[in-house]
């Protein structure tokens, strides 16, 4: 199969996720950590990428194409810590959904997922 563009640059940012996991490997697996805490942590990371960002607008001149050495690969880590807290948050709840003493049955009521086995 030919590799597309799309192809190349997600498996490209992949490897740039596990490098970010692999730096913070000390902290241990995300299995356990509160989905909304983790949801609040995505905002976080979000902001830092935004943080990053506002460096490239120059309040006079426009953009600045490189604000500063190594800016680019801090752009590019804090885009990975996003994508691993996503990543995190789908992993915990296909976890959730996998586990095999747990059964939810989503009624079409409007209350949500109930319990039934
Ligand atoms: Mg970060």
């Amino acid at each position: 199969m030919e590799t597309t563009n799309e192809q190349t640059a997600v498996e490209w940012f992949a490897a740039q996720m596990e490098q970010e996991l692999d730096i913070n490997s000390d902290k241990g697996s995300w299995g356990d950590i509160d989905l909304m805490w983790l949801f609040s942590k995505l905002g976080e990371e979000a902001g830092e990428v935004g943080g990053e960002l506002n460096a490239y607008v120059h309040p006079r001149n426009g953009y600045n194409f490189e604000p500063y050495p190594g800016w680019t690969e801090r752009v590019i880590r804090e885009c990975a810590d996003v994508a691993n807290v996503a990543m995190m948050i789908a992993d915990n709840v296909r976890n959730l959904l996998s586990t095999d003493d747990l059964v939810f049955d989503v009624v079409e009521s409007g209350e949500g997922p109930r319990e039934v086995g």
